[in-house]
C-alpha cells in the first residue's frame, strides 16, 4: 500500500503536475495519481495578466562584443576555476547595483552541466538567499527542469547581473555590460552544450543584439561553443501562463539537442 506523502513532497508533486497540465501533458503519469493532487488549484499570482509579448529592452549604449572565448577548463578544475571568478568579483562595487544589494548572487548548480540557464537578475528572494531562481519564478523553473527529466543540481543557473536591481527593474545597459564579463567567464568554464536564455534581457546581452523575443525563439543560435536557445522568463510565464506551451516547445529543442527524451504519454 502506498505511503502517504509528506507535505513538501506533495507540494512539489502538485507543482509538477500543474506544469505538465498547463503544457497539455495531462496523460503523462502512468501510475495512479492521488485525485486530490490533480484537482488542486494552482496559486494564482497577484500580478495582472500581461497580454503583449515580453518586450525587448532598449539599450542606451551599444552592447560591447563579448570577450574572446577562454581556453577549455578540464572538468576536474572547474570548481576551482569558478571560485577564482567569484574571488575576482569579491565584494563587488563595479556598478551601482551594489548599493541596494543584500547578497551577491553568483550562480547555482553543476560546474559540469550540459545545460545552463541564464536569467535577468536576482529578485527579493534571490537577494536574501544569495541563490538564483529561488522564489516563485524559481519554483516554475524547477518544474520546467523536472519536466525535461533533469534535476536542478544537474544544470547551471546564473543571471545577467549578480545584484538585485531596485524594485526588480530591468538592469541598465551600463550595469549589465559591467557584470556580464564575469558571466561570460563562468560560461566558458562550464561550457554547456545548450544554454537557455530566459527572457529578452538575457537574450539581448548574451547575443549582443536587440531583437524582439519572437524573432529569437524557436531556433538554435551558435554562440560561444554552445547552442543557445531563447525562451520566456519564468516570471513572465507566471503572469501569462498561456505562453507555457510556447516555452515548452523551446525546451523541447534543448531536449532534442541534449538527447533527452520527452515525457512519454500513457
Ligand atoms: Fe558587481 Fe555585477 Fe553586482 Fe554590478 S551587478 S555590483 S558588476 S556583481
Amino acid at each position: 500500500m502506498a505511503r502517504p506523502l509528506d507535505s513538501a513532497t506533495r507540494e512539489a508533486l502538485q507543482a509538477r503536475i500543474r506544469f505538465y497540465r498547463d503544457l497539455g501533458l495531462t496523460e503523462f503519469y502512468r501510475r495512479p495519481v492521488d485525485a486530490a493532487l490533480l484537482t488542486a488549484e494552482p496559486e494564482e499570482p497577484n500580478e495582472p495578466v500581461v497580454l503583449q509579448e515580453e518586450p525587448s529592452i532598449a539599450p542606451r549604449k551599444p552592447i560591447p562584443s563579448a570577450p574572446p572565448i577562454a581556453a577549455a577548463v578540464p572538468a576536474a578544475d572547474r570548481v576551482a576555476a569558478l571560485q577564482l571568478i567569484r574571488d575576482d568579483l569579491g565584494d563587488c562595487t563595479r556598478c551601482a547595483l551594489h548599493k541596494g544589494r543584500n547578497k551577491l548572487v553568483f550562480a547555482d548548480g553543476s560546474p559540469n552541466a550540459r545545460l545552463m540557464f541564464v536569467g535577468e537578475g536576482p529578485g527579493a528572494d534571490e537577494d536574501a538567499q544569495g541563490l538564483p531562481f529561488v522564489g516563485k519564478a524559481g519554483q516554475l523553473l524547477n518544474n520546467m527542469i523536472a519536466a525535461m527529466g533533469l534535476k536542478r543540481e544537474e544544470v547551471y543557473i546564473a543571471n545577467i547581473v549578480k545584484c538585485r536591481p531596485p524594485g526588480n527593474r530591468t538592469p541598465e545597459p551600463e550595469e549589465a555590460n559591467t557584470c556580464t564579463p564575469f558571466l561570460f567567464r563562468q560560461i566558458d568554464v562550464v561550457r554547456p552544450q545548450v544554454l537557455v536564455a530566459l527572457g529578452a534581457t538575457a537574450a539581448t546581452y548574451l547575443l549582443g543584439q536587440r531583437q524582439p523575443l519572437a524573432g529569437l525563439r524557436g531556433r538554435i543560435h551558435a554562440w560561444r561553443g554552445s547552442q543557445l536557445i531563447v525562451t520566456y522568463h519564468p516570471a513572465y510565464l507566471l503572469r501569462d501562463p498561456r505562453q507555457k506551451k510556447e516555452a515548452w516547445a523551446d525546451l523541447q529543442i534543448a531536449m532534442r539537442e541534449l538527447g533527452l527524451k520527452p515525457p512519454a504519454k500513457a
